[in-house]
């Protein structure tokens, strides 16, 4: 069977979640990716970003919408069984666990046999250069050298698809920085395809193909990072990007969270 070549390999279709049967965390969304592409949910707190992760995840439902994985609908399928790699801000590594155990742990529920286990284990602590560590216990462990190891385990066994939310939320500044730079240099060599999700605008313009800005379950635009800064698609985009827009203009107005800007062109947006 010939395949589409322009086949997204990550869709949400007319998505939407509703928690309480009532209120919509995710409106309608629509989001296409490519295979490889590094994509960062960008956005305050509370505007469905995690929730997107989660049913991409397997761990919520969609209300309504489908979400596809490369051309199949995945509603049905259980997150163990969707190939899918995940870090979180807090590592939720097994503290009881050995470094070598916690990577081997996901290979194991996944049946394979000890010696391929050993092999792969070794490789992804290998990937994040902890292999000497293998033997300590997260308690052992520095919070980047938990945050590495966290990010092998996703790795282990090799899933195309990454998701982190917030990995390096819980990092000192300069440890972020350095950490950014091996997240986008395991993606570029890896050829992973990554979901990432973080209120920090600094990561997602820094490591992202493309940047969706999430406001209030709606994304507010869907971009490659530059495109953001030169051409917000509005107030709420404009606002968020804040400090580090290049776009020259003088603020008119200011009303509540709502700024009224007048281009070096003379165009107003708002
Ligand atoms: P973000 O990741 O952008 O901070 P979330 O997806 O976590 O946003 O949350 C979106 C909205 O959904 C928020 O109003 C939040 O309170 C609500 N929410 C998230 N998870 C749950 C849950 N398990 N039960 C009920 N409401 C939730």
């Amino acid at each position: 069977m010939t395949e589409p070549a322009n086949r997204p390999f990550v869709e949400f279709d007319r998505v939407q979640k509703s928690y309480d049967g009532e209120t919509l965390v995710v409106k309608d969304l629509n989001l296409q990716m490519p295979k490889g592409e590094f994509l960062t949910m960008l956005g305050p707190s509370g505007s469905g970003k995690t929730t997107c992760l989660m049913m991409l995840a397997g761990f919520e439902t969609a209300t309504h919408g489908e979400i596809n994985l490369d051309g199949r609908s995945i509603n049905n399928i259980p997150p163990h069984k969707r190939g899918i790699g995940m870090v979180f801000q807090n590592y939720a590594l097994f503290p009881h666990m050995t470094v070598a155990e916690n990577l081997a742990f996901p290979l194991e529920v996944r049946g394979m046999d000890k010696s391929e286990r050993e092999a792969k284990v070794k490789r992804a602590l290998e990937m994040v250069q902890m292999g000497a560590f293998a033997a300590r216990r997260p308690a052992q462990l520095s919070g980047g050298q938990k945050q590495r190891i966290a990010l092998a385990r996703a790795l282990v066994f090799e899933p195309e698809l990454v998701l982190m939310d917030e990995p390096l939320g819980a990092l000192d500044k300069q440890l972020r920085e350095h950490m950014q730079f091996e997240i986008k240099h395991l993606h570029e060599s890896l050829g992973i395809t990554v979901v990432y999700v973080t209120h920090d605008q600094t990561e997602a313009l820094t490591m992202s193909d493309r940047v969706a800005v999430f406001n209030d379950g709606v994304i507010q635009q869907l971009a490659p990072p530059d495109e953001l800064y030169e051409r917000p698609q509005n107030s709420f985009v404009a606002g968020f990007i804040g400090e580090n827009n290049r776009l020259e203009g003088t603020i008119e107005s200011i009303e509540g969270s709502k700024a009224t800007v007048r281009l070096k062109t003379g165009e107003l947006i708002d």
